[in-house]
């Protein structure tokens, strides 16, 4: 898989290093000369990632004549948060100096340093120390500004190094996080797959592979992850790698993210589980959810004869572009987050015309595409299962999300992001609801499973 790596980064535009081996925090020292030269240093990490790698990393750099300077150490409790004010404080800290930082930790620590070294337009060098989500290659950085998480654009670390020995003995809490944002590429690719076939957007081949090649070999051993097995981090860490790389290449991160994602948006615009003791509820513990959630929709309506489907009727019951505002505005009543979801809704509203011709594009492509779609997902009593033996939320009770608000999110998600998903397909064809009531009723996926 090493090879894939060293494939991913030719068209990766910031990353020029990606190690990923046990024991790999020793090569620090050389990788930060090789990119940056006679740079100074700067570690940056929390009290408990200076513990288990930062500390080590300082030796490295030294070891290797680089010049360091006092590591900037977050303090351990409370547990950091990746809100704008630290990116910020951190900011100001590295422009008094003429360093380059060197990011310890996990993924919130990441997005910190990465904000704030894109804001002073330095390059920055990452070193991981769990295998909890796909950013660490990623450019952009999710950061909650005004209590509202988004993602704001810098680019990605010119090196990352994964430390399989470090990585593979991370509280499991922390790598069952990595493995529910992995497995959401599954339904992401899904996505990818309707976005493709419709001409929405179409699929690189080359990132696809990268994504979804892997894929499956990095989700095969949920139960030895759990055992802080080092192989099976291996392939988890090089899968999350990846699909950083990939959005990378792509620019965008339509290889990696779809509905599952947009379901953890949601959640993370309102804050869900920020108050959750004695560890915030984490990104991949909301993807993880919103994959079962999506894998169990993707059920409902690849069970349908969408190829016999009556456009008129569908056409008919398609909301006028005011109609759509009205809906957003009911479902989304937080008064500083409506107005630009608004904007990411009315950005996929088509005409009535250009909606019929789509569907009629969808009943053609279906005998092929219902195929490649029930290749493409794993059924989500399988995915439940997998999720449980790493350790991983698995029901919307595992995240304490209320049941009526999980039911919602199915309608509600589908307007948080522009990107074109199941959710959109659904309701184009005038489905989403009618697939909803059915995932709930008694008989139903989700109603079977009723807290
Ligand atoms: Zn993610």
């Amino acid at each position: 898989m090493s090879e894939l790596i060293e494939k991913a980064l030719v068209d990766a535009t910031d990353t020029k290093v990606a190690v990923v081996e046990e024991g790999a925090i020793a090569r620090a020292g050389e990788v930060f000369t090789e990119l940056f030269g006679d740079a100074a240093a700067v570690v940056v990490g929390d009290e408990r990632t200076m513990e288990v790698a930062g500390r080590a990393v300082n030796e490295r750099l030294r070891a290797s004549g680089v010049r360091t300077l006092d590591p900037y150490v977050f303090p351990g409790e409370p547990e950091l948060y990746a809100q704008y004010e630290n990116c910020e404080t951190l900011r100001d800290a590295l422009a008094g100096v003429d360093a380059t930082a060197v990011a310890v930790g996990g993924g919130t620590l990441n997005d910190i340093v990465k904000r704030a070294s894109g804001e002073l337009t330095r390059p920055y060098m990452q070193v991981g120390t769990a295998a909890s989500m796909d950013g660490f290659t990623a450019f952009g950085a999710s950061i909650a500004v005004e209590g509202f998480k988004q993602t704001l654009s810098c680019p990605a670390p010119a090196a990352s190094i994964s430390d399989l020995t470090v990585m593979a003995a991370a509280p499991t809490v922390m790598t069952a996080s990595g493995y529910g944002d992995l497995l959401g590429k599954v339904t992401a690719g899904a996505d990818w797959l309707l976005a493709d076939a419709l001409q929405i957007e179409v699929i690189d081949p080359s990132v696809w592979d990268l994504v979804q090649g892997p894929l499956r070999t990095s989700l095969a051993r949920p139960e030895a992850l759990a055992a802080h097995d080092v192989e099976a981090t291996r392939d988890l860490a090089q899968g999350l790698i990846m699909s950083g790389l990939a959005m990378q290449a792509h620019q965008s991160s339509r290889p990696a993210s779809g509905a599952e994602h947009q379901f953890s948006h949601l959640w993370e615009m309102e804050g869900h589980g920020v108050d959750i003791k004695p560890r915030r509820l984490s990104h991949g513990f909301k993807v993880a959810v919103g994959t079962v959630a999506v894998s169990a929709f993707y059920e409902r309506l690849l069970e349908r004869d969408v190829a016999g489907l009556d456009t008129d009727a569908a056409v008919s019951a398609w909301p006028s572009e005011e109609a759509m505002e009205a809906r957003v505005r009911e479902l989304h009543p937080v008064p500083n987050l409506v107005d630009e979801l608004v904007t990411q809704q009315l950005a996929k509203w088509v005409t009535p015309d250009e909606l019929a011709q789509r569907i009629e594009t969808l009943k053609a492509a279906w005998p092929q595409l219902s195929a490649r779609l029930r290749e493409q997902i794993i059924a989500p009593e399988e995915l439940q299962r997998m999720l449980r033996a790493v350790g991983a939320p698995a029901h919307p009770s595992d995240i304490q999300l209320d049941w009526a608000r999980f039911r919602q999110t199915y309608l509600r998600a589908q307007m948080v992001r522009k990107r074109y998903t199941v959710l959109d397909t659904a309701l184009e064809l005038n489905l989403l609801e009618e697939i909803v009531d059915e995932l709930f009723a008694d008989d139903g996926f989700w109603g079977r499973q009723q807290p």
